[in-house]
Parts: structure tokens; sequence; C-alpha cells
């Protein structure tokens, strides 16, 4: 059943992410929607990384590239760059691609290259070799299919968090959302059953559906309806991030791709916007202190000056996204980690699922009990494809690796997984067998695994260059890549924008 009366509250990318899909779609329906925020409180300030589902989010709302990426400070994201995560006798580093339909002649000579890998031939098998997103990210080029070609790829984006949140906020206002920046001071609920909230200067908000995108605050879900999260310390290592803002040492350069590079005791994010470059390091506290991993962020950057911004969660998520009348999405519904920027898709899905729900069934337990299972299979998917990277690194200078490549905590799918990769049986037959557990899908497995050279000792020589498909697919992806612009070039005002 359509919600007629809808609060939400928090204005950072979920909220307004979630005003705007809300607004849109129900439009017709005269839904009331209204988003009370703190401006005082202010949001995370971090989150600049997309998958390729962020293209779909805004394709459902008829927001052209043309009118959010310049407002945004956007750039195009052809996948993730590894460096550093394995030791010796292992890739230096791998790309994790978009896979798209024009990649689709040659993804299964790389299935079948890691395939004979396993088997103990001495197949090229590195997933930067096969996939035009790679060749694209190499050379700074934008995803964007050139004109006159009907070849589509998929890509992602990077965005500055904040001007997102701003422009979203003035596409959710102008389809009707009432906006009002002021703090809810107390929460009154019966039962599952939230009544009111009232603010510190606009009074009492009544509603018959109220949305929990207060961040990790997490106000309504679990301080008000006492939801607990559901700790994933024993999995995922990381509970700290530090980051720090770098200028561009060469405009013409924009990169396409985010760079998650391994450190000593966790990985560092760089991630190029139009004005700047987003840079972080994602930690564990129990191996690094907030003060050393600042040091070795700003040795890592070079940069001794800029401010730096020190965050702390407890990776894991709460059980019931939906419970009563409150929906919870965003960082109030828990957070993992930001390696392979998840999270806001798993807004998108909890704000999707949730319209469809809401449009096909009654607001029962049932139905509930359904849409939560649903977005906790999305999370613990999530999860173990997470855990995989830090589960098969190969990197031996540090306890921190060590600790994490022997962790015994992984779920049964990930633990087969990881197994089946080294076994004799066929890869897919055994990513079949997970299907209804698997988030990710099978080129971004293989790619992993590969790419982090997860294979016995014994399938590791070396290479065999005079391979004939792989150097057809280097050549037909470098062709390929030579029709693409450089993504500066692209924004040039000179060129007409995408
Ligand atoms: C280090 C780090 C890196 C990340 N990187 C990525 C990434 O690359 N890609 C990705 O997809 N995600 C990433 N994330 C996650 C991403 O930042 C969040 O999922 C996203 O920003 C959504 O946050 P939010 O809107 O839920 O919370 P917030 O941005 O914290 O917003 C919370 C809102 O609630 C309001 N609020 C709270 N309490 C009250 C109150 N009492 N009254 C009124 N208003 C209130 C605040 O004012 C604010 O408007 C990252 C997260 C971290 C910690």
């Amino acid at each position: 059943m359509i919600p007629k009366k809808i609060i939400i509250v928090g204005g950072g990318t979920a909220g307004w992410m979630c005003a705007s899909m809300l607004a849109k779609k129900w439009h017709a329906h005269a839904v009331q929607i209204t988003l009370v925020e703190s401006k005082k409180i202010g949001t995370i300030g971090v989150g600049e990384g997309s998958t390729p589902f962020l293209r779909q989010f805004f394709q459902s709302l008829n927001i052209s590239e043309k009118e959010w990426m310049p407002a945004c400070d956007a750039t195009y994201k052809c996948g993730i760059a590894f460096p550093d995560w394995c030791g010796a006798n292992a890739p230096k580093s791998y790309f994790h691609p978009f896979y798209s339909e024009i990649d689709s002649p040659l993804v299964n000579d790389f299935f079948n290259s890691c395939q004979q890998r396993r088997e103990g031939y001495n197949s090229p098998c590195l997933p930067d070799d096969y996939f035009i997103t790679a060749y694209l990210a190499q050379q700074n080029k934008a995803p964007y299919t050139p004109k006159n070609e009907t070849l589509g790829v998929d890509y992602g984006y990077h965005f500055d968090a904040e001007k997102l949140g701003n422009f979203l906020s003035k596409y959710a206002q102008s389809l009707g959302v009432r906006h009002i920046n002021d703090k809810v001071s107390a929460v009154k609920h019966l039962d599952n059953n939230i009544e009111t909230i009232s603010t510190e200067y606009h009074g009492i908000l009544r509603g018959d559906l109220f949305i929990d995108c207060s961040g990790f605050n997490g106000l309504l879900i679990q301080k008000t309806l006492g939801e607990t999260l559901t700790s994933y310390e024993k999995y995922l290592p990381n509970n700290r991030a530090v980051a720090i803002a770098t200028q561009h040492d060469d405009t013409s350069q924009y990169g396409t791709y985010t760079l998650s590079k391994a450190l000593e005791s966790g990985w560092m994010w760089s991630i190029p916007l139009q004005s700047r470059i987003g840079n972080g390091y994602v930690y564990s506290s129990q191996y690094l202190s907030n003060e050393d991993a600042e040091q070795q962020l700003r040795k890592a950057l070079d940069e001794y000056t800029a401010p730096a911004l020190h965050l702390s969660w407890t990776p894991g998520r709460i059980n019931q996204h939906w419970k009563g009348n409150c929906l919870a999405v965003g960082l109030s519904q828990g957070f993992l980690e930001p390696l392979e920027a998840p999270m806001l898709n798993l807004v998108q899905q909890t704000c999707e699922a949730y319209i469809e729900y809401s449009e096909r069934f009654e607001n029962n337990a049932e139905t509930r009990s359904q849409f939560n299972h649903m977005i906790n299979r999305f999370i613990d998917g999530t999860r173990d494809y997470l855990q995989a990277h830090y589960a098969v690194n190969s990197r031996n200078d540090s306890q921190y690796w060590i600790d994490n490549r022997n962790n015994t905590h992984q779920s049964t799918t990930l633990k087969s997984l990881i197994n089946g990769w080294k076994s004799t049986e066929s890869f897919d037959a055994v990513l079949a067998r997970h299907c209804n557990e698997l988030v990710y899908a099978k080129t971004s497995w293989y790619c992993l695994f590969s790419g982090m050279g997860h294979y016995h000792p014994h399938q590791k020589g070396e290479l065999d260059l005079s391979n004939q498909k792989w150097q057809n697919a280097k050549n037909h992806c470098q062709n390929l890549a030579d029709k693409f612009v450089n993504q500066s070039a692209l924004f040039s005002p000179s060129l007409e924008y995408v």
C-alpha cells in the first residue's frame, strides 16, 4: 500500500536519493513528502565512488549527464585498480572492470584462460588484458560511447558527495518535496510504529511512513525502535578511515578509475573528481592508531598541510530495515566499508524494493519479513565479495595482511568459492551452486581470484606470452579503445559535453 504522508529524517546522499526516487515514482499519487535535516549536524561528507547502478538511478529520474555531472564535479569511472594486494609470485596489480556487452566477444577467452591456469597451464589470465574498460582506464579515456558507435560500455561515476546531495535536493524540491532545516529533538512511538517527530523550531510532524536517513545516528530505526547492529567485525577488518583531498597535478589528465592501493594495515583510495582528488586510508584500529594512519596517508600523498577527516564505524548491519512504519535507508541500515563502493547501490536497491513492495503488497509482517530477507541477503552477499579481497591476499609484510588471510570466520558460501577456485571442479559449477547467495556477478569473481593470483603454486609457472588468444584480446581491446576520447577533452568547453 502506497503511504500518503512520508517523513524522511536526514539530508545526506541517502535522504535526497530516497526523496528523489519516491517523488518521481509517486508524483501522480499525490504523496506528500517532507525531508527534515539538520545542517548543524551535517552529513558524513565522504562517499565519492559509484557502481554502474548510479547510471540507472539518473536514467530513472530522466536526468542527463550534461545536467548533473558538471554540477557535482563528477568524472567517469571505468572500474577499480588494485595494486599491492599480493606478495611475491602474484600480480603487482589487477583491474576490476565494469563488464559490458562490448566485452562479450572476449569474455569467454578470459574465463577459459583462468580455467586453463587452474588446470596448471600457463595461460595469461590477468583481467586487465581482456576488458575494454581496463584499457580506457589506463589511458584516462572516458567510457562514453563515441559518436556513430552502437556498442555500449557500462560505467560508474566519481562525484562530490555534498554537491550530489545539493543537486538532488533541488531536483526533489522541484517535484514538491518539502524541505525543513531543523533538528529532530524527540520521537514518539507506540510499539513499532512511529507516531510523530518533534523538531526544535518547526513543531511536530506526523506521517504514515518515516524513513530513517539519519546516517550512523540511526535515530528512528535504532535509537527509537531498538534495532541493533549485528557486528561483522569478525569478517571484515576495517573500522576506521582518514580522508585528505589533494589537487590535480595535471588537469588535462583526469583519471577514469578508482585507485584502491593496499598499504601496511589497510588500503588507500584515490578518486579523481573534476576539481580535486579525494583520498583516504581505510584501516583497522586493532593494527594502527589514527595518528599513524594519518601520517602514512600524508606520506603516500606527499601532502602535509591539507585538513584530515577521521571517521570510524563498526562494520555490520541491522536485521530489520523495514520495521512497523519505519524504513531505514543508508548508513542507518549499517555499513561494511568503502571497498568496491557498494553503499549507494544499497540505498538505491532499498528504495526501489520498498516502492515495488508497497505497490504490490499490504504493509504487514509477512511483506516486511520478505523485504528484510532480501536486503539482508544483498548486504551479506556484498560482504562476502569484500571479505574475499582480504582472504586471498598473499602479502607477508605485516601482521594485518597475514591475520586477514588466516581469518577462519567466513560464510560457508565464501569458503566454498575460495576452495572451489583452487579445486579441479569447474568454477562455473561452484558459482551455480551459490547463485542464490551471490550479489557480484561471475565476471567479478573471476577477476578477483585471477587478479589476486589465487592459484596453487604449481599453477603459477611462467606465462605463455605467445598465447594467440591473449594477443588477439589485447589487439581487439586496444583497437576499440582508440575510438574513445580522453575524459578531459570531453569536459572541455570547446567540445559538446556528452
Ligand atoms: C570512509 C567512507 C567512505 C565511503 N565511500 C563510499 C563510496 O565511495 N561509495 C559509496 O557508495 N559509499 C561510500 N560510503 C558510504 C556513503 O558515505 C554513505 O552510504 C552515503 O553518504 C549515505 O550516507 P547517509 O545519507 O546515510 O548519512 P549522512 O551523510 O551522515 O547523512 C545523515 C543526515 O541525517 C541528518 N541527521 C542526523 N541526525 C539528525 C537529527 N537529530 N535531526 C535532523 N537531522 C539529522 C544529518 O544532518 C544528515 O543530513 C563511504 C562511507 C565512509 C564512512
